[in-house]
């Protein structure tokens, strides 16, 4: 008989059905064994009745062994509910499935964690060991399907706009963008290294320089960085580039995508204001003291959100050895009204950025600028920073080379999925919205890494590792 899923035994009433999943309870009352059921669409109460004949003996015996988390086929007879027994808000309220044959798939061994519960009770140590059976709880089942749902129709509504998504290189080069790479050696050539990408923005750039005009990915972005927060060394990055665009233009567009979505997928939060407000820089670091400011009226409100743009950053700050370094993306253009300064190289200090960052509640979310589209404009940021003109062609010789091929104005954003998708579900962090995700520390508990590489592989990259 083909397998029925859970979610749809409401509609067999009567009908002889087979279910496949998990036991998630067993309840040995003697006579009687309930045995609730759940497989990836839910849960359904199933009865074994006192046996008369030698195969309901056999159920019965079976359903005696069985134990949660055991892995079952299970076939049954969908029984309505007498009325008084109803169960209104319950999944499979209005039936029981009554047990006629029970066929153990695999054994299960007790698992080292409840998972069934809420899980918050349970250290993160074991819950990140046992990763693969902590996704079992409902709470976390649900996380991982909303974050589907919201790829799903973020990527819909990109298409919609007319974007592409096109995947980037994972092995590319290490370029001076901000945080520190991860190095990948090269086995074929020794004493070389790719870099993993800490975002894709260079590949989008020149994704304009081709001609695709509206680029996004949802990309996987790399960044050793040292332990803050909750931060993790790999995290998800909804990115986008458009062409022909001045900075209105794409916040318009991401202000729009975060309002559907919030209204359609989650028509019971609450956006605090519409049009988000604005804040300069400095307006925000006058008034909140913070780059992302919580503005939320109420922060009781768990359905409450707060969105606002940060705009007007200064370019360039000082460095400690008293140089120029940029606030936010080497590639950003100066505001309009600034771009004379920058090419002569005057108020450095004073000169503003087109970046803009979208904060939520009190989280960066996301951020992006307008990009300098002449290489001229290119090479006199990377030279405000003291690179020197061979550092300068040997790190952003194909950017610079690109942008001389005709780059239409341009400019995008990149917004943090893991944030954005732990403050829509609640989440006190984003370790809870990422199937597998690594400690504080950036270990992943589970495969147990990062871990030693075998000598025979160091000796082929060429590599010696000093013991500290
Ligand atoms: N690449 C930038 C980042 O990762 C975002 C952007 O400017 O598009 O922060």
């Amino acid at each position: 008989m083909e397998r029925t899923y859970i979610k749809d035994l409401e509609s067999k009433k009567g009908q002889p059905v087979v279910i496949k999943g998990w036991i998630d309870i067993r309840r040995d009352q003697g006579k009687l064994i309930f045995l609730d059921i759940r497989d990836m669409t839910g849960y359904v109460q199933g009865v074994v009745l006192p046996a008369k004949t030698d195969v309901a003996k056999a159920v019965m015996e079976t359903a005696s062994k069985v134990r949660p988390e055991w892995v079952v086929a299970i076939e049954g007879k969908v029984n309505p509910r007498p009325e008084k027994n109803i169960q209104k808000d319950k999944q499979n309220g209005s039936i029981e499935l009554e047990i006629t044959g029970i066929t153990v798939l695999n054994e299960a061994a007790t698992p080292p964690i409840d998972v069934r519960s809420d899980g918050r009770e349970i250290g993160e140590e074991p819950r990140l060991t046992y990763r693969y059976l902590d996704l079992r709880r409902p709470r976390l089942q649900t996380n991982m399907r909303s974050r589907h749902t919201l790829n799903l129709f973020i990527r819909n509504w990109l298409t919609k706009e007319s974007f592409t998504e096109i995947e980037t290189p994972i092995l590319t080069k290490a370029t001076p963008e901000g945080a520190r790479d991860f190095l990948v050696p090269s086995r074929i050539e020794p004493g070389r290294f790719y870099a993993l990408p800490q975002s894709p923005q260079q590949y989008k750039q020149l994704l304009m320089v081709s001609g695709f005009e509206k680029y996004f990915q949802l990309a996987r972005c790399m960044r050793d960085e040292d332990t803050r927060g909750d931060r993790q060394p790999e995290f998800t990055q909804l990115d986008l580039e458009m062409s022909f665009v001045a900075r209105e233009d794409v916040m318009a567009l991401n202000e729009r995508l975060l309002i559907d979505l919030v209204k359609t997928l989650y028509p019971h939060k609450k956006i605090q204001q519409i049009p988000f407000p604005r804040f300069t820089y400095k307006e925000a670091m006058e008034k909140y003291q913070s780059d992302k400011p919580d503005i939320r009226t109420d922060k009781n409100d768990p359905d409450l959100l707060a969105f606002c743009w940060v705009i007007d950053f200064p370019f360039f700050e000082k460095t400690d050895k008293g140089g120029w370094t940029f606030t936010h993306n080497p590639f950003s253009a100066p505001k309009p009204e600034h771009m004379d300064w920058l090419m002569k190289g005057e108020k450095i200090g004073d000169i503003l950025t087109t970046q803009y960052d979208v904060a939520l509640n009190g989280f960066e979310i996301g951020g992006g600028s307008i990009r300098n589209h002449r290489p001229e404009a290119l090479s006199k940021v990377l030279e405000i920073m003291g690179h020197s003109p061979e550092k300068i062609r040997t790190n952003f010789g194909h950017m610079l080379d690109a942008l001389g091929y005709g780059a239409p104005p341009h400019g995008g954003i990149a917004w943090g999925l893991d944030r954005l998708m732990a403050i829509l579900r609640n989440e006190p962090n984003i370790r809870e919205v990422i199937a597998f995700a690594k400690t504080g520390e950036g270990r992943d508990l589970m495969m147990q890494s990062p871990a030693e590489a075998e000598p025979e592989r160091l000796i082929e990259l060429g590599i010696t590792v000093k013991k500290k």
